[in-house]
């Protein structure tokens, strides 16, 4: 077992794989001016489990969905809850990375993307989803935000050292124009968004030291201790300063 084994272990059964809610999903969806009725082609980069991906589903409802994220085991739960939720024909999921992607040029009406994009980077990964969408097509995808003028400086250094693209959101949104995007609405994730992530998650946590502290390999078991301790520090450093950072969402136009 690596040590990304047991990440994805840790978080298989959560709801979802990051901060977010059926309730932001769908503000973000509001933002977006197209016939929910049209046989739309639509990418879910970096969907994990894919909660919002049925969401999208069930919007769109002659939409087609590409849902991709580099982790089967992800895929595999969305694609059952995709079947339980008569959602399955019109979901695709596909194991690749976001930063080689099979899509033909300007080939796609939508691309959304909920707390993934940091894993490319949000300048690089817009610049290479760009391509993707068909002129006037949507990009719908939340980053990192500070949301803040100010804040600590101890909190600057540990996103500088961990994230170093975290930036206000008239950066992200310069980006944006930058790489050929018309901004139409941007908004914070509330703090709930993250308490419900990281309350299922601290539970989960616990389980997870539990059984992996009992494991064969001592080596197993020093590396979930690690892990369980990464995340409760994770945790712990958002209660601290939930007020000087979140996820924006950028719901936002191709301009041609
Ligand atoms: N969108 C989901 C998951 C967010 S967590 C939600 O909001 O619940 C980030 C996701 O990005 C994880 O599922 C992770 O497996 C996936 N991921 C990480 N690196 C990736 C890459 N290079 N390509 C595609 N997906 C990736």
């Amino acid at each position: 077992m690596t040590e990304l084994d047991l990440i994805i272990e840790l978080h298989r059964d959560t709801q979802r794989q990051g901060p977010g809610s059926l309730e932001s999903t769908l503000k973000a969806l509001n933002s977006v001016d197209i016939n929910t009725k049209d046989a739309l082609r639509i990418a879910d980069i970096g969907c994990g489990t894919g909660a919002h991906t049925l969401e999208l589903a069930r919007t769109f409802e002659s939409a087609q969905i590409t849902a991709i994220d580099l982790f089967p085991i992800f895929l595999d739960r969305l694609n059952q809850q995709a079947a339980e939720a008569g959602l399955g024909d019109r979901i695709r999921t596909l194991e690749a990375s976001m930063d080689d992607l099979p899509f033909e040029q300007e080939s796609l009406d939508m691309i959304w993307s909920e707390g993934a994009i940091y894993n490319m980077g949000f300048k690089n990964g817009i610049a290479y989803w760009a391509q993707f969408l068909k002129p006037k097509g949507w990009l719908a995808v939340s980053e990192i935000t500070w949301i803040t003028e100010e804040r600590p400086a101890e909190l600057e250094e540990f996103w500088m050292a961990e994230y170093p693209e975290v930036a206000p959101p008239s950066v992200k949104i310069r980006q944006l124009k930058e790489a050929g995007f018309e901004v139409v609405n941007y908004f914070v994730l509330p703090k709930s968004d993250w308490f419900h992530y990281y309350d299922e998650l601290s539970k989960k946590i616990e389980d997870f030291e539990g059984e992996f502290s009992r494991h064969q390999d001592a080596d197993v078991q020093e590396m979930a201790a690690g892990i369980a301790e990464a995340y409760r520090a994770e945790i712990n450093q958002y209660k601290q300063f939930s007020d000087y950072y979140s996820y924006g969402f950028y719901i936002a136009r191709k301009d041609s």
